[in-house]
């Protein structure tokens, strides 16, 4: 078998920040609870600004801030070309993947913010049913429905077992009688509390997967064959599962390993009934700021960054970003490719970039 169901590793943080306002609300209430009962310090704040901020890399990663989302972070956003709307559970990331996307999209210290004001954040999606502009207008997938997206900027499975967020929204979609479709992915392997859930088949989890040879860039996170064994639990218990193929990276052997990782794939799901697989395949790229970031949180990093090796792409917002160049990039779209048709026939395609 190329995957393992071992107890998985959960995250405990040395330090919660709990702001009154973040206690005030019955989950934040319970994920400080968890959260101490972990044995993590709990720092009750005298207001709601976030004051003691760690300074350090490893500091702040091992902080859990406890706040509630303000009205401009509750609004969800069109997040093309994953899903119609993105919302947010919370903002970072305990793991230390040296391409982390999450570098260069949010700003200061990278502690974790988890949101405790969660009703107030589900009560923003039921307006928005029918009002899709990117996965609903797209004929291959208009039939997942008005689909909302809860990852962006977070791996919500690596907080669950301190928030319980994730259970919460995946309940609140299964009763949710309407053509709509939670989404999230994860690097994570904790799915236990999530396998017997009412999900009615409205949400897809997708796992963050990568061949072997990337796995050294991953700290922190499960490896392949734990988050295999998750995929195939979540897939047996009905729940519609997807891959995220990334960041592809054109690593000694990668024709092999890639291919290796998809026949990997296609043997966990073995089996299994309809399982519904969607694929995402994402190329590794980067922009000045995050290449800036991530050179500072990891120095000693070996993952190539290096502006002669790359293409440089203007971005939708005007910014420049490094992708590989177009023959590498067709070489590994083809390689890739012929992987997914010979190894999953039957996964769907979403995008390549
Ligand atoms: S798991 Fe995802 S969000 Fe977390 S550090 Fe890795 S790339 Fe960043």
């Amino acid at each position: 078998m190329p995957f393992d169901a071992a107890p998985p590793r959960l995250w405990v943080p040395k330090r919660v920040l709990a702001t009154p306002a973040a206690l005030a609300w019955p989950e934040g209430a319970a994920m400080a609870e968890r959260a101490a009962a972990l044995g993590a310090e709990l720092v009750r704040l005298k207001s709601d600004r976030l004051t003691g901020l760690p300074d350090t890399y490893r500091d702040a990663k091992t902080t859990l801030a406890l706040v509630v989302a303000p009205p401009s972070k509750r609004r969800p956003q069109p997040i093309p070309p994953s899903a119609d709307f993105r919302f947010d559970l919370a903002a970072g990331c305990p793991a230390h993947c040296q391409y982390c996307y999450l570098a260069g999209s949010l700003a200061g210290p990278p502690i974790i913010r988890a949101y405790a004001n969660l009703p107030e954040i589900l009560a923003e999606l039921p307006p928005l049913l029918g009002q899709g502009r990117v996965t609903s207008t797209d004929a291959a997938r208009a039939g997942e429905g008005t689909t909302f997206e809860c990852s962006c900027y977070t791996d919500p499975l690596a907080l669950e077992h301190i928030t319980g967020a994730l259970a919460t929204t995946i309940r609140r979609f299964g009763e949710w009688e309407a053509p709509v479709q939670l989404r999230f992915t994860t690097k994570y392997d904790a799915v236990e509390p999530l396998l017997g859930l009412q999900h009615n088949r409205r949400t897809r989890i997708r796992f963050s997967l990568n061949a072997a040879g990337a796995e050294r860039f991953e700290g922190g996170a499960p490896r392949m064959p734990a988050r295999l064994a998750a995929l195939r639990r979540m897939a047996g218990a009905g729940y519609r599962i997807g891959l995220t193929i990334a960041p592809i990276l054109p690593i000694a052997g990668w024709e092999a390993q890639y291919d290796r990782l998809l026949a990997d794939c296609a043997e966990a799901l073995d089996g299994i009934p309809d399982p519904d697989l969607t694929v995402e395949l994402i190329t590794h790229r980067f922009t000045e700021s995050s290449r800036k970031i991530l050179r500072d949180w990891y120095p000693g990093s070996r993952l190539e960054m290096e502006d002669a090796q790359r293409s440089r792409k203007t971005t939708k917002f005007g910014g420049i970003k490094y992708v590989f160049p177009r023959e590498q990039m067709a070489s590994l779209r083809r390689g890739l490719e012929a992987s997914l048709a010979g190894h999953l026939p039957q996964a769907r395609r979403l995008y390549w970039t």
